[in-house]
């Protein structure tokens, strides 16, 4: 594995200075950093081949469509999908799990039927349900979080019925870090042949996901977590349930033949494709993809571990810092408040100090409202960050708490 500076070399963002200090950058749960193969990668796209896919017979447009083609593969493989078929791009996790909700609700949900989330969601795990509860008559049922920020189990099973159409959890909670027990999840969803769609939006970028192993139904991602290009994601479905799902845009592209009086869709995974498709971007995440390989998933989540256990002593040390989720199982995600200082405050010492971490409901307000607290400030680190950045983060911490006491 490369060593940290050498890293750290290979996200030429990570030397800028912000009110002349070292950039310490905590905000990866947010949008991680580029590093410079995959910028290199959309420059060449857009100097050497840019040009519409799909559509052209001149070389540029083969070239161009090629590539897409080949980032799909990357995309299969990198999550070990059985078929090309069910790999579908979109513009990020918000528009794959909105097309789900859309696309299987006007399939397979009607009045009076359940869906199952959790207390932990992010606001793209929440409202497409709600849309759809409300297109069709459907109810969502919430599985409860304890104390330490993770889902009952036992109330899971509990509101599991024959009622229940779908669950949709997340892989990993963005507001608080805790990794959800999927399997679990899945398994007992399909003892009952309920299918699961695994958010993954924080999931994918801190270790290994096979969705053959995990066996979930749908799993969606972004490209901008996981060191690729913004504006690109991904959706993964299994091909009976992509084949019984009717396109949910219509447009050029997934379209097979069209007349005024009827219209056939392409084949998958085309039909879920409309429009000109941010292939710049596809063949970015593929770029990135081939990276987190190069540095290993396996060393990225060791590392990661190493971080979250380093910050999370520095951090016990801090009188009047509050975690919160304080499950076992977690990214490197640390989710606080300090006493009595209001998140943006700290939020905006902190930046002063070159300090970027996020403040506030992490788009998880459900979550927020279940602690009783308006949000949180949140460092979300991952393997190009460092134990001094760690100890620069504590010291800025305590010059929080010594200003505003
Ligand atoms: N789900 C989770 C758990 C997230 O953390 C995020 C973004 O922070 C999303 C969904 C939405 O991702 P995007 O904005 O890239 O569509």
């Amino acid at each position: 594995m490369k060593n940290i500076a050498e890293i750290r070399a290979d996200f030429p963002i990570l030397n800028t200075k912000v009110y002349g200090k070292p950039l310490v950058y905590f905000d990866n749960g947010a949008t991680t950093q580029k590093p410079q193969c995959v910028i290199d990668t959309m420059n060449e796209v857009y100097t050497t081949y840019n040009a519409n896919i799909h559509r052209g017979v001149h070389a540029i447009s083969d070239r161009a469509s090629e590539e897409y083609e080949k980032a799909r593969e990357k995309v299969r493989s990198f999550i070990n999908a059985d078929k090309r078929e069910e790999i579908v791009f979109t513009s990020g996790t918000t528009a794959s799990i909105n097309a789900v909700a859309f696309s299987f609700g006007e399939r397979f949900i009607k009045k009076g039927d359940e869906i199952i989330i959790s207390n932990l969601e992010h606001h793209a795990n929440i409202v497409p349900w709600q849309m759809m509860c409300d297109r069709k008559g459907a109810k969502l049922k919430i599985i409860p979080v304890n104390d330490n920020g993770e889902i009952i189990p036992e109330e899971y099973h509990k509101i599991l019925s024959a009622k229940t159409r779908l669950v949709a959890v997340t892989q990993v909670s963005n507001a608080l870090g805790t990794i959800l027990p999927v399997n679990e999840i899945i398994e007992a969803a399909h003892a009952m042949n309920i299918p699961v769609l695994i958010d993954g939006a924080q999931g994918i970028q801190h270790g290994v996901t096979d969705v053959e192993k995990l066996d979930c139904d749908f799993y969606a991602f972004s490209g901008h977590k996981i060191y690729g290009p913004t504006g690109i994601g991904v959706l993964y479905g299994k091909e009976k349930w992509l084949t019984d799902m009717p396109p949910y845009q219509g447009g050029g592209d997934m379209v097979e033949n069209v007349t005024f009086e009827k219209t056939t869709y392409n084949e998958l995974p085309f039909k879920f494709e409309a429009g000109t498709m941010n292939f710049p971007g596809a063949i970015g995440l593929g770029t990135a993809l081939d990276y987190v390989l190069s540095i290993g998933r396996e060393n990225i989540a060791a590392r990661e571990q190493e971080l979250l256990e380093y910050a999370a002593t520095r951090l016990a040390g801090i009188k009047g810092l509050k975690i919160y989720g304080n499950s076992p199982a977690k990214i490197s995600t640390i989710s606080f408040l300090l006493n009595n200082i209001h998140q943006y405050d700290t939020g905006m010492v902190l930046d002063k100090l070159g300090i970027a971490v996020r403040t506030g409901t992490h788009c998880a307000q459900p979550v927020m409202d279940r602690f009783g607290i308006d949000g949180t400030v949140r460092a979300s680190m991952c393997f190009y960050n460092t134990k001094e950045e760690i100890n620069i983060l504590g010291t800025g911490i305590e010059k929080v708490i010594s200003m505003f006491s």
